[in-house]
């Protein structure tokens, strides 16, 4: 992590200790997820997903809407690191979930996580997907470890605000991966369009590896 990344980090770790914490879920003071948002977020049912050309089964914890939305956002772009755990083992119900549609069951995973922007990465001075597939891998019934196989090789723009069509074509062979012939989980923290989880299929298919199956936190 750069001098200049870690100063967002370290004025938002500052905030958590002289400000009183709000739940990011539901606002209300004490604990970030308070024990209301915590129990929501841990007790919903994963919900399978189809995107067309992914012959995989696929899995989100949750819709992208309420708190579960509210907690990922502040994830993501607030610096609430406090989430990382909560978030990452909704992942790892989604993968777990997943999974139960896999036959033979896996004897290794490797989660890959779908890459973000370098922009993103450097403004958030982390990658919080990364973060997520780390906590979510050692709540797995089977060994799994993360390898961010994938890399961003075309300039793409931020998906959001593009339309549906407008995000399939600016994915479209934006992913290259390393080769290889691994069983792979794709994980995500959120799938809207549908557009970066297929061309992360594309990429990594390609590259010669079995995608069993597909996992977020969160989808719409
Ligand atoms: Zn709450």
């Amino acid at each position: 992590m750069s001098a200049h990344s870690l100063i967002p980090t370290l004025r938002l770790a500052l905030l958590d200790i002289f400000v009183p914490v709000a739940c990011a879920g539901c606002g209300d003071s004490g604990a970030s997820p308070c024990p209301r948002c915590s129990a929501l977020l841990a007790h919903i049912p994963a919900h399978a997903l189809s995107i067309p050309d992914i012959d995989a089964p696929i899995f989100a914890k949750s819709q992208y809407k309420g708190v579960t939305r509210r907690l990922l956002l502040a994830h993501k772009d607030g610096g609430r690191n406090g989430l990382t755990t909560p978030l990452g083992l909704a992942l790892a119900d989604a993968v777990k979930q997943s999974l139960t549609a896999v036959v033979p069951p896996p004897g290794k995973l490797v989660l890959v996580p779908v890459p973000s922007r370098s922009v993103n990465i450097r403004r958030r001075g982390r990658f919080t997907t990364g973060e997520l597939a780390h906590v979510a891998r050692k709540d797995l019934p089977c060994p799994a470890v993360v390898e961010s196989l994938l890399r961003i090789t075309q300039p793409v723009l931020d998906q959001v605000g593009l339309s549906r069509a407008q995000r399939q074509s600016n994915m479209e062979f934006a992913m290259t991966s390393l080769p290889g012939n691994a069983d792979v989980v794709i994980v995500d923290d959120v799938i809207t369009s549908g557009a970066s989880v297929r061309e992360a299929y594309r990429a990594l298919t390609q590259a010669g590896h079995n995608v069993i199956s597909i996992a977020a936190v969160c989808a719409r």
